[in-house]
Formats: structure tokens, C-alpha cells, sequence
């Protein structure tokens, strides 16, 4: 299923360095797959668009729970 945050996702319109071999394995993975699977979305999902670094690329799951953890609890 595609990914409701297609639109606006730097990851996915490029904005993000990336090799473009890995980057369009992730977008035809996370993106246009198993969106649920993706960091950003867990992320923003749990803590809202606001909380999703930059840098944070789709397959960064442990800095996703770190980052989802750390405000949860505060
Ligand atoms: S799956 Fe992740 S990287 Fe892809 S559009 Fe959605 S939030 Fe962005």
C-alpha cells in the first residue's frame, strides 16, 4: 500500500541524500510497500511529523524506538 505521507516525505521526493540504487529499494519497500515498516513513519505516527529528524532514514528502526522512547516518557 502506498504511504499517506508520499507527498510531503523528503526521503521520497529525493530530498534526502541517498545512493539511488538503495534509495529506490526502500521507496519500492517502504514507501509503495510495508509503509508501517518505515522509521519516518513510526515515528511520525507515534509522535507526529514535527519529531522526525531529518537525517532519519526509512531502514533506522533503532533510532526510530530511541527517538519515540525518549518522548514518550516525558
Ligand atoms: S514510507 Fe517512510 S520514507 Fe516512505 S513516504 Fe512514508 S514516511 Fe516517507
Amino acid at each position: 500500500m502506498k504511504c499517506q505521507y508520499l507527498q510531503g516525505c523528503p526521503f521520497y521526493n529525493d530530498k534526502m541524500d541517498i545512493e539511488s540504487g538503495l534509495g529506490k529499494l526502500y521507496k519500492n519497500r517502504y514507501c509503495l510497500g510495508n509503509n508501517t515498516k518505515c522509521a519516518r513513519y513510526m515515528v511520525c505516527e507515534q509522535l507526529g511529523k514535527e519529531f522526525v529528524p531529518i537525517g532519519l532514514y526509512p531502514n533506522m528502526h533503532e533510532q526510530a524506538e530511541e527517538i519515540i522512547l525518549k518522548h514518550k516518557h516525558q
